[in-house]
This record gives C-alpha cells, structure tokens and sequence, in this order.
C-alpha cells in the first residue's frame, strides 16, 4: 500500500478548502459561538465548492471521491481554524446509504445532497438510557401494513434542526425474540419535513460548544416502508461500518485541529516576549508543543492508514477506532500545550484558543469515548475477555 504523503497528497483540494475557509475567519466563529447559531454561511460556501458531495458518485451528481479525500477535506476545514461539525454527518453517513441503500432511495435523494436542495445530516444512534450500549437502545419501528410506526426518543442528534433528512437506528424486532444478539435493528432514511409536527419533535440542547445538537422525540411517527435501508433487522451491521468511516473523518478533524493548535501556539511562543526573550527559547514551552507535534504525526499517520483501508473495502475496525483515539488525544494534548503557551491570553475570546480547547475536548468523549476504544482493542486484538455488553 503506498505511504501517504499529507502535503503532497490531494494538494489541490487542501488548497480550495483553504481558500474557501479564509472567507470565514475566527470573528464568524466567535460569534456564532457566542449565540450558539448555526453556520448556514459556512456550510452553503462548502455545498457550493461540491465539497460536501466528496463521496456522492458522479453518476448521482457528487465527485466520486473516497473516504482519504473526505479525511483530507474535513481535516484542512479543522487545519484552517473553522469547524466541520455543521456538516461532516453528511459524508459519514454516505457509506451506509451508498453500501445498504436501494437504488430508489439513492435516485430520490443523492442528486439532491449533491446540489444541496437536501441536507442529510442527522444521524440518530445515541439514546438517553442506553448510551454507548447501542444493542440495547429502545426507540421501535413497527411495521404495519406499508408503513412503519416509530416510537421513542433519540438523544445528542445534531443537526436536526438544520437537516432534512436523518439516518435513523431503531428497534424492529425485540431484542428477547432475536437469536443473535447483533440482529433486531433496523436503518431508516426519514424525511424529516414530512415528521417535524407530526409525531416528531426536536429539542435543541445548550451545550459548552456552538454544536447544534438537540434530543429527538418519536410518538407514533408514521414513515413509508421504504425508508427502510438494506434489509430489516441488519441495521447493526450496517451502523458499525458506518462508524469506521465517522471514526476515521472525525479523526482527520482531530488531526487539523492539532495542527492548527500547534501552529498557533508556536507563533505566539516565537513573539512573546517574557523575561527579555521569547517564551518559546524556554524548553518548558518548546517540549510540550515539540511532543504534541509527534504524537499528531504519529496519529495522522494511522488517520491515513486507516482510511486506505476502508477505501480498499477492508473492515478497518482496529486501526479506525485507534486513529480516532490517537488524534483525539494528540489534538487535545495540542489544545492543553496552547493554552499553557498562551497563559493568561487563552482566556481572551479573541484568540479562539478557548474555542478550539473547548471543541476539541468533545472527541475523547463523542462519537465514541476512549474508554470504549480500549476495551475494543483489549477484545478484538488482545485477546482478552470482554468487558462490557
Ligand atoms: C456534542 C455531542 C454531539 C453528539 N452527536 C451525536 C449524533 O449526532 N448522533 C448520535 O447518535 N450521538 C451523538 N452523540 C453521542 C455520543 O456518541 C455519546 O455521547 C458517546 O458515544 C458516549 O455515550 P454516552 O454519552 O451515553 O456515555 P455513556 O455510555 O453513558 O458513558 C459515560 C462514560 O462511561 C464510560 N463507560 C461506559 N461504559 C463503560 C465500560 N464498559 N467500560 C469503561 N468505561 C465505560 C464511557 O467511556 C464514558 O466516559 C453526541 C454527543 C455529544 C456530546
């Protein structure tokens, strides 16, 4: 497999997203931050670029690209000092419908997400009672006749608001009546503007970053049985090869994050001037930043493995959870060196150090903790008993 190259490889698109990022500098996120409002100018600029269609085939009006070139956009938007949130759901909910969605599902709304006449992206897992435990999520479908009845509550669904589609994870068969734990789950692609107001409500939830997340409530929502993707009581399966590809892309935006940090930081320790020199001659400043900066090279580096894999059709399922965990932990080790180098000035709104500290905390926690990583890598490449489910 050949070795990837982060600045030579898809040079052009680092480039565009570059150029489309300096049109929303730090003053755009502030003070969106500050209201906590959604980033339609930003996300508008990407559909119109065609970047958010990366993985869309031609056929449907997207670029054909592959899980590496949507790796490299989302990390370059986080390298630029901007924020993929808003809209990277619509890139790693991609391989489920591409892998598991039938042709009239990808006929009806794929030209749409391409031209962005649709926004696909809410991704509905997470519930309030069974948290990272997915098996034992609660929200049903039941299908009578040619519909499906959904009954339940989703929590942590961002972007709801500002989508118009959702990937929605649901129990069709009780989870006492399936003969393999993994079976009973179902994958829906549901219209939310025929739901909103009829059965479906969306509750927005404040939170310590601008990441319009929000908790779904479903009373009897009627939906046509075709929103059904892939084969009833699969869903499971299809969610977690889909949880690669999100591993891998909010892996990337970890990587950007860090790099942006790093930069950042290391300017400010070049100019500041402490004591008659520049802080960043002191080695309790150079080493942090030094030992941060290895350790995102390291976790690019299996960011990107992981992700030729993927594209090679491989089940990346170690090395994505890894590169997920290894770049959280590298951008978070950046965001703590930053602030340190910063001292009293990362407190300033100004800077956007106590932005990005505050956004790059979430990944040691969503969308999926470290804990939960180690215990995958204890299992699956260990050996070693299970310590959960
Ligand atoms: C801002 C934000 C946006 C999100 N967006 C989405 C979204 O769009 N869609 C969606 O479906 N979800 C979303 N999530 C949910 C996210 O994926 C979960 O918060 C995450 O998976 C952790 O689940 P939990 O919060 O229920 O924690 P819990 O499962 O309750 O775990 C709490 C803590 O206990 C630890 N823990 C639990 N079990 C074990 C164990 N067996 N061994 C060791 N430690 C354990 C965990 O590591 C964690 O630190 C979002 C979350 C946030 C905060």
């Amino acid at each position: 497999m050949k070795s990837f190259d982060p600045t030579a490889d898809y040079a052009e698109i680092r480039e565009g997203v570059a150029q489309a990022c300096a049109r929303f500098p730090g003053e755009y996120w502030r003070e969106l931050d500050r209201e906590r409002a959604y980033p339609k100018a930003f996300v508008d600029a990407l559909v119109a670029d065609g970047y958010l269609a990366a993985m869309i085939p031609e056929s449907y009006g997207g670029s054909g690209l592959n899980l590496t070139a949507a790796a490299v956009i989302l990390e370059e938007i986080h390298r630029n000092g901007c924020n993929a949130a808003a809209c990277h759901a619509q890139m790693y909910t991609m391989g489920t419908v591409l892998r598991h969605g039938s042709e009239a599902q990808k006929e009806a709304y794929l030209p749409k997400i391409a031209s962005g006449d649709l926004r696909l992206q809410a991704f509905g897992v997470t519930e309030p009672t069974s948290g990272t435990d997915t098996l034992a999520l609660k929200t049903t479908a039941k299908r009578e006749s040619d519909e499906y009845v959904i009954n339940g509550q989703k929590i942590w669904t961002s972007r709801a608001e500002h989508s118009d589609l959702m990937l929605l994870l649901a129990r069709t068969t009780p989870r006492a009546d399936v003969t393999k734990r993994t079976d009973g789950l179902s994958v829906f692609l549901i219209d939310l503007r025929e739901c909103v107001g009829r059965g479906v409500t969306i509750r927005p939830i404040r939170t310590m970053i601008n990441h319009s997340t929000t908790e779904v409530f479903f009373d009897n929502v009627r939906i046509p049985a075709s929103s059904l993707v892939g084969v009833e009581g699969q869903g499971f399966r299809y969610i977690l090869s889909g949880m690669n590809a999100e591993r891998i892309l909010i892996a990337a935006e970890c990587i950007g994050d860090a790099k942006w940090l790093l930069d950042k930081a290391s300017a400010y320790a070049r100019d500041r001037v402490v004591f008659g020199a520049p802080i960043g001659k002191n080695q309790g400043i150079q080493f942090p930043l030094a030992r941060a900066y290895a350790h995102m090279l390291a976790a690019e580096a299996i960011v990107y493995r992981a992700a030729a894999m993927y594209d090679a059709g491989q089940d990346p399922g170690v090395e994505a959870n890894t590169a997920k965990m290894l770049a959280a932990d590298a951008s978070w080790e950046a965001a703590e060196a930053c602030m340190q180098t910063y001292g009293g000035f990362a407190f300033a709104e100004e800077y956007d150090v106590e932005r990005k500290f505050r956004e790059t905390r979430l990944y040691q926690i969503a969308p999926i903790s470290t804990n939960l990583i180690l215990s995958f890598i204890a299992e699956k490449v260990l050996g070693l008993p299970k310590s959960y489910g």
